[in-house]
């Protein structure tokens, strides 16, 4: 069951076309990567998902009901940003509580639910740690934690872990996909890094000057390229 179709859709910002005629299909409970090179237009398809753009031709579904106007905060799709954009001044259980606590949730219910969350995500007695005080990767994890709690159907990440060094960054791709599996929330990745899109997702979405180069499981990408440029760049080791 597809959970989001992204039908036709172009984008232009002025004169300059930056997306052309874009087809996704992206099933439930999948791990999806959009990759292609710096300003290959991956961070603008997802803010046409997120709702901080509107195509200007085509239609975006989510479950069947077109969302070309729905503002954002009726989605049901959350963002972890490549900045993480976390509250340096709250603690972690404070970022990780406050999506709960703007839907006003009982005290008692968000205290059991972030808890949780923390030892999901291995960070387990941080509570009241300042985020000023923890490591790229503790960083990481609340924010992967703060955007989990709110259950999306839809959890788009902007590069992620491109702050990372290598080896942490090897470490967090494996947490990320144990993570997807066990929540079993449709996961969008956005990156310009072939191997960390070939490491985890089911299915990815090549991308070259806004235009879809090829859709497939990383294997058959690897195997069988359908253009120059997806040979090239899957190829490339960086
Ligand atoms: P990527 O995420 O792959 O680096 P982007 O989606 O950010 O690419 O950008 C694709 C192209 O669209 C780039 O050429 C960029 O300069 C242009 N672009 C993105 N946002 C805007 C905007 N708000 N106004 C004008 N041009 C933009």
């Amino acid at each position: 069951m597809n959970i989001l179709r992204i039908e036709n859709v172009s984008k232009s910002f002025g004169e300059v076309k930056v997306l052309e005629d874009i087809n996704i299909s992206i099933k439930e409970g999948e791990f999806f990567s959009i990759l292609g090179p710096s300003g290959s237009g991956k961070t603008t398809i997802l803010r046409l998902i997120a709702g901080f753009l509107i195509p200007n031709e085509g239609t975006i579904k989510i479950n069947n009901k077109i969302i070309n106007n729905l503002p954002p905060e009726k989605r049901e799709v959350n963002i972890v940003f490549q900045s993480l954009a976390l509250f340096p001044m709250m603690n972690v259980y404070e970022n990780v509580a406050f999506g709960l606590k703007m839907k006003k949730l009982p005290k008692k219910e968000i205290r059991e639910k972030v808890l949780k969350m923390l030892e999901k995500v291995g960070l387990k007695g941080f509570e009241n740690r300042k985020i000023s005080e923890l490591s790229g990767g503790q960083k990481q994890r609340v924010a992967i934690a703060r955007s989990l709690i709110m259950k999306p159907k839809i959890l788009l990440l902007d590069e992620p872990l491109s702050a990372l060094d290598k080896k942490l960054k090897e470490h967090m791709m494996i947490e990320l996909k144990l993570l997807q599996k066990e929540f079993k929330t449709t996961f969008i990745y956005i990156t310009h890094d072939q191997s960390e899109a070939m490491v985890m997702s089911d299915r990815i979405a090549v991308i070259n000057e806004g235009k879809i180069e090829q859709i497939d499981k990383p294997f058959n990408l690897y195997n069988y390229p359908k253009t120059h440029f997806v040979a090239s760049f899957i190829g490339e080791n960086n």
